[in-house]
């Protein structure tokens, strides 16, 4: 196979260039949020092992994966994580590697994270209410413990500590501007993204959140920057808020062009390559990692699955068919 210093860009159908990884380590949740996570999920996936993620990893980057993010479920429920990371982050032409958590475990994992080398974090908090908290995500949430994650990670030295927050109607959504205050006292972006149909939870489009943003003390102005993903960004002005402004991202699924710059590709939690998340076709790389296959053919089958990817996700039409989640990590 290719020599990652000189593997050419993996290409989709639409010649978009696939050169991020998102990678589920687990079905498995310490939360319930409403949004996510079926009301009972019964059977869970035996997830890829640490040296099936590190195989696999070598066969993306050959290909011409250079960002990896590690998410679940929650990550930081498989002990193995910190070695994950490091066997990741040591993989010969994966540039990043990036977690995505809810925080719950952060204060005591982020330094160790950072130190096997995972260089950027991203912390899902949807309120500021500890009621809310509890209705939202359940029993084992705990805010003092996400707000100790997220001092952590800002301590720690990632190069970025994003808040990605789901707005949902009559739910969070009289609290974006407090959100956006909370993420730059922190030091941290916070992302609004829109409610795709995987859950419960009423739908805000962005166009509403930036209004709400507005009345809620928040003047927006346009930000050129992008990240690796699909978020772009406004700059965010207030009393009291960072002098210049701060920044805010904002992620339009449903509403917005979201698939038009795609550069990703997903392993879900049960090994399964699902090259849109809105989309139905899977195709499993354990199944090829446990029956003797090179590492040849693997990489073959991903480039045809990626052959196959329609232009647009399927989410608007899907109703209720949709992979969960929680296992595909979003
Ligand atoms: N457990 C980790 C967490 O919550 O950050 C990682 C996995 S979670 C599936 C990854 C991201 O997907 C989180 O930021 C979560 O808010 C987002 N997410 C989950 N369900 C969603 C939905 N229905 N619509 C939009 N985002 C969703
Ligand atoms: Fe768990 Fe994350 Fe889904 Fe919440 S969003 S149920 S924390 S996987």
């Amino acid at each position: 196979m290719t020599d990652p210093a000189t593997a050419t860009s993996l290409r989709d159908a639409q010649g978009r260039s696939i050169s991020y990884l998102r990678l589920s380590l687990t079905d498995r949740c310490n939360f319930r949020c409403s949004y996510c996570s079926p009301l009972s999920l019964e059977h869970h996936e035996d997830p890829l092992t640490r040296p099936e993620v590190a195989r696999l990893t070598g066969i993306f980057a050959r290909l011409g994966v250079r960002r990896v993010r590690l998410t679940g479920g929650e990550p930081t429920l498989r002990r193995d994580l910190v070695e994950i990371v490091r066997d990741v982050a040591s993989c010969p032409g994966i540039e990043e590697v990036a977690l995505t958590t809810n925080g719950q475990t952060l204060a005591e994992l982020a330094g160790p994270l950072r130190a096997a080398g995972a260089g950027r974090i991203n912390i899902s908090l949807d309120t500021l209410d500890p009621a809310r908290l509890l209705a939202l995500s359940g029993r084992a949430a705990s805010l003092e413990r996400i707000t100790a994650g997220i001092a952590a990670a800002g301590a720690a030295g990632f190069a970025s500590v994003k808040l990605n927050v789901v707005v949902l109607g009559g739910v969070n959504d009289d609290e974006v501007g407090a959100l956006a205050r909370f993420g730059w006292r922190h030091g941290a972006i916070v992302r609004f993204i829109e409610l795709m149909p995987f859950g419960r939870g009423e739908p805000v489009p962005l166009a509403e959140v930036k209004r709400r943003l507005a009345a809620q003390g928040i003047r927006l102005e346009p930000d050129g920057s992008r990240g690796w993903g699909p978020a772009y960004h406004m700059r965010g002005f207030c009393e009291g808020g960072p002098p210049g402004g701060g920044l805010l991202g904002f992620i339009g699924a449903m509403t917005e062009n979201f698939c038009d710059g795609c550069n990703r590709i997903r392993v879900a939690a049960d090994g399964s390559l699902r090259a849109c998340l809105g989309g139905r076709d899977q195709v499993s790389l354990k199944s090829l990692l446990r029956d003797g296959s090179a590492d040849e053919a693997i990489g073959a089958r991903i480039v045809e699955a990626l052959g196959r990817k329609a232009d647009r996700h399927e989410m608007g039409a899907a109703g209720g068919q949709l992979l969960p989640m929680v296992g595909t990590g979003g």
